[in-house]
């Protein structure tokens, strides 16, 4: 059994009680963060999650709405007295950029700073990235505005929740989402590079998942419901809109 917590599930405009889209997965080994558009230190709070347990960082692309947190959360994590290791795992350029920043923040003078580990993932469908936390890792490239990649989540049991990261609709989303338990798929609408909640239906439909739930939709309360009704008109499983700080068990 395994946990997806939602950190924060907004576009890259948050509203007062959404932040951008980031998860937190746990295994039996501990949890890693998925995105950091924001320090998750508040939300990690809010849901129990002990900072003590973190395993790693996973980037899925280098959009601020999801790396412009990495350096006051590691800056957070060093002033809390952190001391082990953390393997930061994301595309070549995306790591890049984010020692970039980190860079520009001075982190070498940070005294005392934990080990932070760049682990590259290559851009190819399906390849297995790591075991991490108990979990076993698979990402494959998406289709999005800058080098972007989708993650898959697989349990001791052999369960999986499959994450889209920001991405047009895509046969190799299907592929890496298949038959998985749960499927947070983005749903910011009609716009190049991003999918509709119709289509992220669509998907989950195809890959054969058993749940949806959707991120990464716009601040616009008064669609909710539309935008669910969309996509359960494509898809017959269980759908929901995911808020910050929802918890699904997998
Ligand atoms: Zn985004
Ligand atoms: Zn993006």
């Amino acid at each position: 059994m395994a946990r997806l917590i939602l950190l924060g599930t907004a576009t890259a405009v948050p509203t007062p009680d959404r932040g951008p889209t980031s998860l937190a997965v746990e295994g039996e080994g501990g949890f890693v963060v998925v995105d950091c558009g924001e320090n998750p230190l508040r939300h990690l709070a809010h849901v129990g999650l002990k900072v003590e347990r973190l395993r790693g960082l996973f980037l899925t692309h280098f959009h601020p709405d999801h790396v412009a947190g990495v350096a006051p959360f590691l800056q957070s994590l060093w002033l809390l007295g952190r001391t082990a290791p953390l393997p930061i795992f994301g595309l070549r350029e995306v790591l890049e950029g984010v020692w970039d920043l980190l860079t520009l923040f001075r982190w070498e003078s940070w005294e005392g700073m934990f080990p932070v580990e760049p682990m590259v993932i290559r851009p190819e469908a399906g390849t297995k990235v790591t075991e991490i936390a108990g979990l076993r890792v698979f990402a494959a490239p998406v289709v999005h505005s800058r080098p972007t990649l989708a993650l898959r989540f697989e349990a001791a049991g052999g369960e999986a929740a499959a994450y889209s990261a920001d991405t047009a609709p895509c046969e190799t989303m299907v592929e890496l989402a298949r038959g998985a338990s749960l499927l947070v798929h983005e749903a910011t609408g009609d716009f190049p590079g991003h999918t509709t909640p119709a289509q992220a239906g669509e998907i989950a439909r195809q890959a054969g998942v058993k749940r949806l739930v959707l991120v990464h939709y716009p601040p616009f309360p008064d669609h909710y419901d539309r935008w669910l009704e969309e996509a359960r008109a494509t898809f017959e499983g269980p759908v929901s809109l995911g808020r910050d700080g929802d918890v699904y068990v997998w």
